[in-house]
């Protein structure tokens, strides 16, 4: 979960390591450390790392926060991509797969040259050698015209054991190498290689450059599987391949739009008809990294579905159990509708369905009747409409039970969408649909959540209530108010838009807060302002609201006045404490008589009062405050 990942990063990351990779010359003073501030121009050293707190402060720009802020600041990233790569540095698995092995170029080149040669030598076959026989009448069946053979330099494995293995011999390819590439394989007594595709039709795949990096091969008589595709190997990662791709790019881009379908069979009819935005996936669900690489160029995309795969896409089968890893980035694939929703959150991009009519898929449909391939595609409909048109079809006005299950089904959907005017057309849409008060729906929305979290949010409250040190004590002050200001923030947005970020340390806080105060949200309930935010930021923002359940009502004035205090207590703690650790510094300097430390931190307690004022610090000898006559 989201914030269990939170928590065990920050256990593992030393915010010191952390900001010593971009601030080289960070010194230890005592028991913090210091060094020029990264985020603004400055000669002498205001930048400090609290070690103890894990958190920083400039004492020059004002700049501070948590391991996170500082990371999202100096790498300019949101709150997830921060998670991620922290995640990683830490050793924290948020995702499973998904990193490629750096490849040494020589290997690689090595690779894709042995690939290449066996395309050269699948295609030979298939057009001249009399072992291609039985690929070239399927051919025919298909009715695959001679140019796309070319263009997809379509090719065939006779039906012999070692055929290819000694061509690539010929070649001087060594089996060291050619089993590398996954053409040929072991022997199971381990004494000796066999061709890998053996009595198959081959497609070679390439990468988007064009670059073949391994094989599909369907086969002939009854062998199973159908389909073979090349093993997993360093060029060949079937979740980031994209089938056609190099070939379609181009057309993707002058198009705008990206059609995706299941097989090859159907990129190369939809090619040869003269629609070249054409990709297929690789035989398995679709996953980000493919939908990343197909969207480049592309306004849309639409998924050409044969109409049992539509639907099974919009049945969310398996949504119920997802609930519980919500939080969890792991799930790249597009196993389901959540899958979908969650790419074109993350990924910005609309992905639509276009169902081919029953009994048909789009090799069928452009085959028989091209003509009504492009009105198919322009049809065809957002995912979101799509699945709440399928979910509600057959629920009836007076259905009760089928109304709440659709609710209960989509409820988690919706979960994912970030833009709130999205999403409040969506909710609107399925309450209309189903002829319910929208806020049903959205206290559906709320529930599910909440259960999705309930594991993380024990582990949390019991990891807060074994913490009794200040730095807990800070978090818990600073989670109360942003849990205040968040629940009614109708009535504090005056105060939101006070809040210095830079005295918030928690960069979910920090966010939260941000994000409320830079938003029109007047109409909004805390409920559905939550909703549309980031996946392991919403965790946290429920998290807050649930910790003010089962406490009194307040009247509207008690409020303001609560945030206003702990706003202003989370301040002079803040306050008071960068001022301890500068007189400390202070008289360690004018112990040594250090002239130039001296100067220095006289400047910088000048500038934290400037900043801190408004918190009444108590009079000081060395700065002016907002009560100096000069000011
Ligand atoms: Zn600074």
């Amino acid at each position: 979960m989201a914030n269990d990942a939170v928590a065990e990063i920050r256990d593992r990351l030393d915010i010191v390591d952390l900001v010593q990779q971009y601030v080289p010359g960070l010194k230890r003073t005592g028991r913090s450390f210091k060094g020029l501030c990264p985020f603004h121009q400055e000669k002498t050293p205001s930048f400090v790392v609290f070690a103890d707190s894990q958190n920083f402060h400039c004492f020059g720009c004002g700049k501070g926060g948590d391991l996170f802020t500082f990371f999202m600041l100096i790498e300019g990233v949101e709150f997830r991509e921060a998670l991620r790569d922290l995640a990683v540095r830490a050793g924290v698995e948020l995702q499973q797969g998904g990193f490629v092995t750096p490849q040494h170029d020589e290997d690689r080149a090595k690779l894709i040259g042995a690939n290449d040669l066996a395309a050269t030598w699948f295609h030979h076959i298939l057009t001249k050698a009399p072992q291609g026989e039985a690929g070239r009448r399927l051919l025919q069946e298909r009715g695959i015209s001679d140019e796309m053979v070319e263009r997809f330099r379509l090719g065939f494995a006779p039906d012999s054991w070692e055929l290819l293995l000694s061509f690539l011999g010929s070649r001087s390819i060594e089996p060291e190498l050619a089993l590398e590439a996954g053409l040929i394989q072991e022997r199971r007594s381990g004494d000796g290689h066999y061709d890998r595709f053996r009595n198959r039709f081959m497609f070679p795949i390439s990468n988007r450059d064009g670059e073949v990096v391994g094989f599909g091969g369907r086969a002939i008589g009854d062998d199973m599987p159908k389909y073979l595709n090349s093993p997993q190997t360093t060029i060949f990662d079937k979740g980031s391949l994209v089938y056609g791709l190099d070939l379609a790019r181009e057309s993707i881009r002058k198009a705008e739009e990206v059609v995706i379908v299941e097989g090859y069979m159907d990129v190369i009819a939809a090619h040869q008809f003269g629609h070249e935005n054409v990709v297929a996936s690789m035989g398995t669900a679709l996953t980000e990294a493919q939908v990343s690489q197909v969207r480049r160029g592309a306004k849309r995309i639409v998924m050409a579905l044969d109409a049992d795969a539509a639907g099974q896409m919009a049945t969310l089968r398996g949504l119920e159990t997802m609930t519980d890893s919500m939080g969890n980035e792991d799930e790249q694939q597009s196993t389901n509708a959540f899958g979908i929703v969650r790419f074109e959150r993350k990924l910005k991009t609309e992905i639509a369905i276009a169902q081919m009519p029953e009994g048909k898929d789009p090799d069928d449909i452009l085959r028989q009747s091209p003509d009504d391939w492009p009105s198919l595609i322009k049809r065809a409909q957002p995912f979101l409409d799509f699945t709440i048109d399928i979910l509600t079809g057959d629920v009836g006005a007076d259905d009760a039970r089928g109304k709440s299950e659709a609710v209960h089904r989509i409820a988690p959907l919706f979960r994912q969408i970030t833009d709130r005017v999205v999403q409040a057309h969506y909710v609107g849409e399925l309450a209309r649909k189903l002829r319910l008060d929208e806020r049903i729906v959205l206290s559906e929305i709320r529930r599910t959540n909440m259960a999705g979290r309930e594991r993380s949010l024990r582990q949390q409250v019991s990891r807060e209530s074994e913490q009794v040190d200040g730095r807990a004590r800070e978090r818990t002050n600073e989670n109360y108010l942003t849990a205040l200001l968040l629940r009614h923030h109708q009535l504090t947005a005056d105060i939101v838009a006070a809040v210095p970020l830079d005295d918030i340390h928690d960069a979910r806080n920090r966010a939260i807060l941000g994000t409320i105060a830079s938003e029109d949200l007047s109409g909004m309930t805390a409920e559905q302002f939550v909703v549309g935010l980031e996946e392991e930021i919403a965790d946290h923002a429920d998290y807050l609201l649930n910790s003010l359940e089962g406490r009194p009502e307040q009247f509207p004035g008690q409020i303001r006045m609560e945030t206003t205090q702990i706003l202003s207590n989370l301040g002079k703690e803040r306050f008071g404490f960068l001022l301890r650790e500068l007189q400390s510094d202070l008289r360690e300097a004018e112990k040594r008589e250090d002239g130039d430390a001296i100067e220095l931190l006289k400047e910088q307690l000048r500038s934290l009062a400037e900043r801190h004022g408004r918190y009444n610090p108590p009079v000081s000898p060395y700065f002016k405050d907002s009560r100096s006559p000069a000011r």
